[in-house]
Parts: C-alpha cells; structure tokens; sequence
C-alpha cells in the first residue's frame, strides 16, 4: 500500500507520480484523497501540504469524503473547512448516515454539469432518485447526531480488546477499529463467537466497524463473549 500508516500518500511519493509531459504516457491530472482512510483522519496540515503540491503541478484536487462526517465529528472540524481545499468531494449517504443508498458530488457548475453527462452514459442516470434523496435527506435531518455515539462506542470496543494479550489493537480515531489477533486463536474465536450469536470474519487483521445500530450493551456483550472465550481457552 502506498499510504504511510496515518493514512496519508507521503508527499515524496505524489511528486514522484506525476508524469513528465510527453506523449509516451498518460498525462497526470488529478490529486485523489480519502478522509478518513482506513478510519483515520487525515491532519488540517497534511491536506493543506498535498492540495499545494498537486496545485504547483497543474493537478485538480479531488476528496473521497464517503466518511468525511467522521473526520468532522473526530476533529471537531466544519465539513465546509475540510472541503474548502479541494476542486470537488463525493460524501457517502449509506455508510455512517444510515441510508439504504446514495452519494453526492459537490464540485463547480461545469463539473458537475460534466458529471451529469458521464452519470447518463455509463447508466447511472435514474428518473426515480427523489425515493433515495428522500432518505438522506432524513438522514441528514435526524442522524447526524449519531456519529459521536459511533465514535464513542468504537474506543470503548478498542479498550476492551486491547484488555486481552492476545489481541492487538491499532490506535483508533473514529468508528472503525483494527485488530490483529494471535494466528492460534482466529478459527477457534471465530468458531467461538458464531456459537455465541455474533457473526465476524475473523482474520489476521480485522476491521470492526460501529454504526447507528450497534448499541453500548452490544459492545459490552462482544467483550463480555470474547473474554469468556479467553477465559477458557
Ligand atoms: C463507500 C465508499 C464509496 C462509495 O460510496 P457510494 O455511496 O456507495 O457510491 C467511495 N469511497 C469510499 C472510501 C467508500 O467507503
């Protein structure tokens, strides 16, 4: 993976993408970044440092934002702030908002009027989106609120199981949570936690991830379960 483990493509590493002007190759147009990456948020200072170095090479600036919310809700940041950077930014509806689909792109009139035509030819456009805008736009009226909740839930997830010795856990920003367990207990705990009710892909490393419908007795009950596993193992 190219990203340093804060989540950021190391600067070197973007000037040593864009490609000389010659016609032999492809020309470099375009600076993508996600925030958050891998549930961390990227630093004011980063972006800041990324944006100026595509700008000085000619380069539009577009955000991944699907979980930008969590990056707002994290940093105590407004959405317009950790926009204001960038040429354009796509916001997901369905991840931490709770919506069945949708996403939203937010550039320039050109751009989005460009982006339009392209929805239409690679058959995305729909006639019926106002059932699907209808649900982010309750979305944004009434789950809003939640994020701190997932946020919360989530480091008190962390906290649990890094309790136990033979889980290793990543440090977490937001709502998702990376752990690696010891090789010798994947299959048993994983076999473990299906008997007890709870549904995991346990691998090497794990991603557990909390959203509006995990409540604080859910968490506790997948401690509570992951400790009496290691109780008798
Ligand atoms: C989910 C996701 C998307 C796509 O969002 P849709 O609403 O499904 O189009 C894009 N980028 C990232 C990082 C995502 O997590």
């Amino acid at each position: 993976m190219e990203n340093a483990p804060d989540g950021s493509l190391p600067l070197e590493k973007i000037a040593a993408a864009v490609k000389a002007d010659d016609f032999h190759f492809a020309r470099t147009r375009l600076l993508a970044l996600e925030n958050t990456i891998g549930g961390k948020v990227l630093t004011a200072e980063y972006v800041q440092q990324a944006t100026a170095l595509a700008r000085t090479h000619g380069l539009a600036t577009h955000l991944d934002g699907a979980r930008l919310f969590n990056a707002a809700v994290a940093t105590d940041t407004s959405l317009k702030q950790l926009c204001q950077p960038f040429d354009s930014v796509s916001l997901c509806f369905s991840k931490g908002l709770g919506t069945p689909m949708g996403s939203a792109l937010v550039g320039s009139q050109a751009l989005i009027d460009r982006a339009r035509r392209w929805r239409k030819v690679v058959g995305g456009g729909m006639r019926q989106a106002g059932i699907i805008a209808a649900a982010c736009q309750h979305a944004l009226d009434h789950h809003v609120g939640d994020w701190a909740n997932d946020h919360r839930r989530a480091a008190r997830l962390a906290e649990g199981l890094a309790a136990f010795p033979a889980i290793e856990v990543t440090p977490q920003d937001t709502n998702m949570v990376f752990v690696q367990i010891d090789n010798a207990h994947i299959a048993p705990l994983a076999a473990w936690l299906k008997e007890h009710g709870v549904l995991i892909e346990l691998l090497y490393a794990t991603r557990m991830v909390v959203h509006r419908d995990i409540s604080e007795s859910d968490i506790e009950q997948v401690l509570n379960i992951i400790k009496r596993y290691f109780d008798q193992a």
